[in-house]
């Protein structure tokens, strides 16, 4: 066969289809902020980025330790190390809902664990549910490998359950997982315990494994409780992806993990075989932050926990309060995680064709910068990042409330006005 003369060098199909919504939607947004106004981004999902939330010392220690020992230069297990996927298996462990070492794979962050079940379930053509609004990365990881995508429906008057009747008519012949989200990001819901048992009743009807993105475990605001889906049921296998990312907050630090429970064996030998394949792609996760898991998990003390969440729900209350009095804007009230849904109230704001030219004048007028809704697939609402020092929020929510009164024209006003 005669061999090529020229240069010509093309990006594979696999690459090209790794499309991140956000990306598109940030891209495509005109952002130029006021100059004569502080930009305030209301956007970024990192907690880390604005300073006031940081690792505690025990977290430093460990990775610190971690590197001294000398222990922990070389490779690992590629689905871990033992004394890691132990640890692990030791804190997710709930009543319920045991583990071993052996149920935890250890991945690069929360997104390669959910990236190794989609393509340990998944085979082109066939499809897995994913919640609108939603984190984008389930679409983007699907579209490469040829899995389609359906949707399911979140109810944001019901405090963005889940539209179970909705969910279930989606379900066909080539659906091979249920992926769900809890607490939810972008919606900053906590599902209750009856509404979870609701879903694996369908999962179970349907003979479907769920993927359980359960990254902002334990995210919860006081008086709301955190439930692990696989605490509830011993028929429906699950798989769960975690990781210390958020609530431990090192994001960079990138490890996650997948707990598979299955009581009754019914993903099988080849499945955990497949999945151990998929660890051996890359040889596992970075092994100095493997090696202070074990401390990382066993010495954070509570009132890390503690002190980042109060930062989150004071930012949650007054972003609430504010736009709850602001005509034209809903939000609807969240009980975790760390994102706040505002509504807007499209035909209230005639200047602006779409939530789309709302945000971009919010920007140009006010340097504010919220993600819109058509990041998560979801028109008609932006979402707020509750990580930012509450007088930046403060100072954010006073600037969109402004904006949004210049801009506001209720019908019925003008009406009565006439008369
Ligand atoms: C942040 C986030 C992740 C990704 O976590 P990493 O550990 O950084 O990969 C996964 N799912 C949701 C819903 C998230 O918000």
């Amino acid at each position: 066969m005669k061999s090529k003369t020229n240069w010509n060098i093309k990006v594979a199909k696999f690459a090209a289809n790794t499309v991140n919504p956000i990306r598109d939607v940030v891209e495509n947004l005109k952002i130029e902020p006021n100059a004569a106004k502080k930009f305030i981004p209301l956007s970024i999902g990192d907690p880390t980025v604005y300073g006031n939330l940081k690792p505690c010392d025990e977290i430093i220690e460990a990775i610190v330790e971690s590197v001294k020992s000398n222990e922990h230069n070389g490779y690992v297990a590629s689905t871990g190390s033992e004394a890691t996927r132990k640890a692990i298996a030791e804190y997710c462990s709930v009543v319920g809902a045991p583990l071993e070492a052996t149920d935890i794979f250890v991945t690069s962050g929360c997104s390669h664990a959910i990236d190794m079940c989609i393509a340990a379930l998944a085979d082109p053509g066939e499809n897995i549910l994913i919640p609108r609004p939603g984190f984008p990365l389930y679409k983007t990881l699907s579209a490469a490998y040829g899995v389609q995508v359906k949707e399911y429906n979140l109810k944001p008057n019901d405090n963005w359950q889940i539209d179970l009747s909705h969910l279930e008519s989606q379900i066909d012949s080539k659906t091979v997982a249920i992926v769900y989200n809890n607490p939810s990001n972008p919606c900053g819901s906590v599902f209750p315990e009856q509404h979870i048992r609701d879903l694996l009743a369908v999962a179970e009807r349907h003979c479907l494994p769920v993927i359980a993105d359960e990254i902002y475990e334990n995210m919860v605001f006081s008086g709301h409780q955190f439930i692990p889906i696989a605490s509830l049921t011993t028929e429906v296998p699950v798989l769960v992806c975690r990781g210390t990312t958020k609530r431990f907050l090192i994001p960079g630090y990138r490890l996650g993990w997948i707990q598979v429970h299955d009581r009754h064996s019914r993903f099988g030998v080849s499945f955990r075989k497949g999945l151990t394949q998929l660890c051996q792609r890359i040889m596992g996760a970075n092994s100095i932050v493997q090696g202070a898991i074990p401390a990382i998990l066993r010495n954070t003390p509570k009132t890390f926990f503690d002190s980042a969440l109060r930062v989150i729900q004071e930012n949650a209350a007054f972003v609430y309060n504010t736009f709850s009095r602001v005509p034209g804007l809903s939000p609807v009230k969240p009980t975790g995680a760390m994102y706040i849904m505002v509504g807007i109230d499209i035909q209230c704001f005639p200047t602006f064709k779409s939530d789309w030219q709302f945000i971009e004048r919010l920007v140009g007028e006010e340097s504010v910068f919220c993600l819109p809704g058509q990041a998560f697939n979801y028109p008609n609402y932006f979402r707020i990042v509750l990580t930012l020092p509450l007088e930046l929020t403060k100072e954010a929510c006073v600037r969109i409330a402004e904006f949004s009164k210049r801009y506001y024209v209720c019908n019925n006003i003008v009406k009565n006005n006439a008369l």
